[in-house]
């Protein structure tokens, strides 16, 4: 970054300030991952230079040639992934992809079923601070208190409900979703079926969890996050009239022109996802979240579902007298950065919760394996053991940072 330090110091040292912070700290935010340096020069290429609104071969300006390549490159290697017949790969974040699903498939007060955001769905799953709750009609399925879905009920809800869409998909769940399920509620009440993979996308291509493929309708997905990609979203399907739906959507109805240095960063992304490499990493992910939860339970946690069975692991404070927000709080002072959650029969209110949602993608990216999971896990119980011990928390700190040196990712040289 020689240009960037000649011309804008402090946007440079913010920049190497944060190189600092992601090398030093231990990243285990479900949603977060590490993306390859190739990822990041795509994605700082002479394509941020072009607009090229429209699709490969009907673009609205000239000299796309190139943006034509890159596009078609991303929407063949996608479709390859994830076996499907169409991929639109410009929405600009999983949101903006969510956005064109309900803008191409519903009319303003349409009847939407999805995942309640306290138990594990996302704000575009019909929550009602997001346009998803706002234009409209929002309905909600949850989890049972022992933390899983009960699709009998989710069944029993959606007849009730009658909605034009079910959404399928979650933030914060760590079983299996069970999508042929999903399709057979869907198909009970005429509905269609919408499954968002946001946070599973990297395990489903690796056939580490149930793919959406054959059964759903329309699937969209962000790449930034068990996929490792550049921060962005996509929506694929097989049916050509959702697709052609889905292509208006996003352009002209809800985006001007595509991010074109983005969707080569996604292309670069998918190779690394269809490589050899991708299955064994997407295995060692799972391994990792699997020890994490056994180690945190041989150390007296609860866990929302008792267990993990893919990335993450959910734990529950409910009858602890810390929360999930004091755990937050003390895991961050100890160098390792989580979130609080909410857990299914909640007692505290959301700014406070009663859990932290624990992901392995980023770390195992580091190269950690079950050795480092064991110890962080550990770590994480010895904190939470004492949670008001400062000094223990500096001391973790400095044993985690020491550990983390043996992981480094990007050095100066990287970008
Ligand atoms: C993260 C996430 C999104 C939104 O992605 P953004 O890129 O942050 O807009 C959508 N759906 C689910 C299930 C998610 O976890």
């Amino acid at each position: 970054m020689s240009f960037l330090k000649e011309f804008d110091k402090d946007i440079f040292d913010l920049c190497e300030k944060e190189l600092e912070r992601q090398t030093d700290h231990l990243e285990m935010i479900a949603s977060e991952n590490f993306t390859l340096p190739a990822v990041m020069e795509a994605m700082g290429s002479v394509f941020t230079n072009k607009y090229a609104e429209g699709y490969p071969a009907k673009r609205y300006y000239g000299g796309c040639e190139y943006a034509d390549g890159v596009e078609q490159l991303a929407i063949d290697r996608a479709c390859k992934l994830f076996g499907c017949n169409y991929a639109n790969v410009q929405p600009h974040s999983g949101s903006q992809a969510n956005a064109a699903v309900y803008a191409g498939l519903l009319k303003a007060g349409d009847k939407l079923l999805g995942m309640d955001l306290s138990h594990g769905g996302h704000l575009t799953h019909g929550s009602k601070p997001s346009f998803s709750g706002q234009n409209y009609s929002s309905f909600t399925y949850g989890v049972e208190l022992d933390g899983r879905m009960n699709y009998d009920k989710i069944l029993e809800i959606a007849k009730a409900v009658q909605p034009k869409i079910i959404v399928c998909g979650a933030s914060a769940y760590a079983r299996e979703i069970d999508f042929k399920k999903f399709r057979e509620i869907a198909d009970a009440v005429g509905a269609i079926m919408f499954a968002d993979i946001a946070h599973v996308a990297g395990l489903v291509v690796a056939g580490e969890h149930m793919s959406p493929f054959p059964h759903a309708h329309v699937v969209t997905t962000t790449t930034h996050k068990t996929l490792a990609g550049p921060r962005g979203g996509m929506i694929m399907t097989n049916d050509e009239e959702i697709a052609k739906k889905m292509n208006s959507a996003i352009f002209p109805a809800l985006q001007g022109g595509p991010l074109v240095h983005v969707i080569a960063a996604k292309a670069v992304g998918f190779k690394y996802n269809l490589s050899p490499e991708w299955k064994e990493y997407a295995v060692q992910v799972k391994a990792n979240a699997k020890i994490l939860g056994e180690v945190l339970v041989k150390r007296g946690y609860d866990l929302v579902s008792g267990g993990t069975d893919n990335h993450l692991v959910l734990l529950s404070f409910l009858n602890r007298d810390f929360s999930g927000k004091d755990a937050d709080i003390a895991l961050g002072n100890a160098g390792i950065t989580v979130n609080k959650n909410t857990v299914p029969g909640e007692t505290r209110s959301p700014f406070v919760t009663s859990g932290i949602r624990i992901g392995s993608p980023a770390l195992t990216s580091r190269g950690m394996k079950e050795k480092e999971f064991e110890f962080i896990a550990n770590k994480i119980a010895d904190v939470l053991d004492n949670i008001n011990d400062t000094e223990l928390q500096a001391s973790v700190k400095n044993e985690l940072k020491e550990l983390a040196k043996n992981f480094v990712i990007y050095n100066q040289s990287t970008y």
